[in-house]
């Protein structure tokens, strides 16, 4: 299948696996920002093909688990409300909140529905007058340009039932957030290819020098993420932290300037608040003033949620690279897919999720009675 088979050749692995073990001469701690990429090294096990010296981390870069737990309420809370059609991808549904997911708000009455496009729930807003509707907009560079797409469709036609629930993330300010750690120990970063395919690479440059950290832009397949650790190492062998775009096949240094347009009129950038790690200046996209009566937290005014993290979960150390998901106690027992405790196990991008389903057996979890429906409970997620 073109694009795909030819970037899952096991030759061409076995020569790039060749040229990082001549590369390398001492550990290095590389980051891999986003949870497809994470997803990919784990099912094909790159990182245990990986020389000793070098070892991946696992990023934040998984829309469903960065948002917060607050604003997973706030979607609990609006979903509830009688006249209310709330709208969403699927894997958005399994997440707990403080006390119940957007499957228990359905069960209880509430009008919650799977959507595989926001185009799709401004039609429900179309064909329901007398009815709010809301779409759940989270994610990152990837899923922002469709939403703010939709808010602008909806602004054009007219259409006042519609609002957005806005929860977007920007990943550069999460790197510098990651750099700025004190416990931070990674030296290089495979940089997320369709972030960069939506904004190109001119926010990545000054980083890379302030922070004097190789930074390259990777893709998704095996010998993408190859290729990216190849060069990474290559940087850092070298004592040189540049920009390097290893996935060109899709990104252009100028990225997509019709997304970016949409994105420039309707958000603005807002500090936001990212799982387990707090609010990062900068690090998001809210609603603009022009466009404000299409913002649902405006709308319906949810203020004063009483939000609990619960105490056993620990996706604030994972989504932070601090933690491998196995190494938390509740992995595999009492938090599984089909019954998580995080997000990091719920998303079909979560780290707790790749482990769980890639690498349970080596873990000396016991293997679960129906693997094909854990991997089912992962399915129907269409944020990226
Ligand atoms: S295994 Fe479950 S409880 Fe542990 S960090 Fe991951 S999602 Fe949270």
């Amino acid at each position: 299948m073109k694009y795909i088979d030819e970037f899952q050749d096991p030759e061409l692995a076995r020569r790039l696996l060749d040229e990082i073990r001549a590369t390398v001469t001492r550990p290095w701690a590389l980051m891999e920002v986003c949870g497809g990429q994470t997803h990919t090294i784990i099912r094909h096990g790159i990182d245990q093909l990986l020389p000793p010296e070098v070892e991946l981390i696992h990023g934040p870069g998984c829309p469903v688990c960065v948002t917060p737990l607050e604003v997973i309420d706030k979607a609990l809370e609006i979903a509830s409300r009688p006249g209310v059609i709330f709208c969403s991808f699927g894997d958005m549904l399994r997440v707990p909140g403080t006390d119940r997911d957007l499957f228990q708000v359905r069960g209880q009455g509430g009008d919650v529905r799977v959507v595989y496009s926001p185009l799709d729930a401004l039609r429900i807003a179309e064909q329901n007058p007398d009815r709010e509707v809301v779409f759940f907009g989270i994610g990152f560079e990837t899923t922002a340009p469709p939403n703010a797409m939709t808010v602008h469709q909806a602004r054009k036609l007219g259409i006042r039932n519609f609002s957005l629930l806005v929860s977007h993330v920007r990943v550069p300010p999460a790197i510098e957030a990651i750099m700025r750690s004190p416990d931070c120990r990674v030296q290089g970063f495979l940089a997320a290819g369709h972030v960069c395919s939506v904004m190109g690479t001119a926010e990545y440059p000054e980083l890379a020098a302030r922070h004097r950290v190789p930074i390259v832009v990777t893709g998704f397949e095996p010998l993408d993420i190859l290729e990216g650790v190849r060069r990474t190492v290559l940087q850092l062998e070298r004592g040189e932290h540049t920009v390097d775009n290893a996935y060109p096949r899709a990104v252009l240094p100028g990225g997509n300037p019709a997304a970016r347009a949409m994105l420039d009129d309707v958000f603005e950038v807002t500090d936001r608040a990212w799982r387990g790690i707090g609010v990062i200046p900068d690090s998001g996209w809210r609603l603009s003033e022009r466009y404000r009566e299409h913002d649902a937290e405006h709308r319906f005014s949810v203020e004063g949620i009483d939000t609990r993290e619960p105490a056993e979960c620990r996706s604030g150390e994972v989504l932070q690279g601090l933690l491998k998901p196995h190494e938390c106690e509740a992995f595999g027992t009492t938090c599984t897919p089909r019954s998580p405790l995080g997000a990091t196990m719920v998303s079909s991008e979560g780290a707790c999720a790749a482990y769980y389903l890639y690498r349970r057996l080596d873990l000396g979890t016991p293997s679960p009675k129906s693997p094909a429906a854990d991997s089912a409970a992962l399915e129907g997620s269409s944020v990226v």
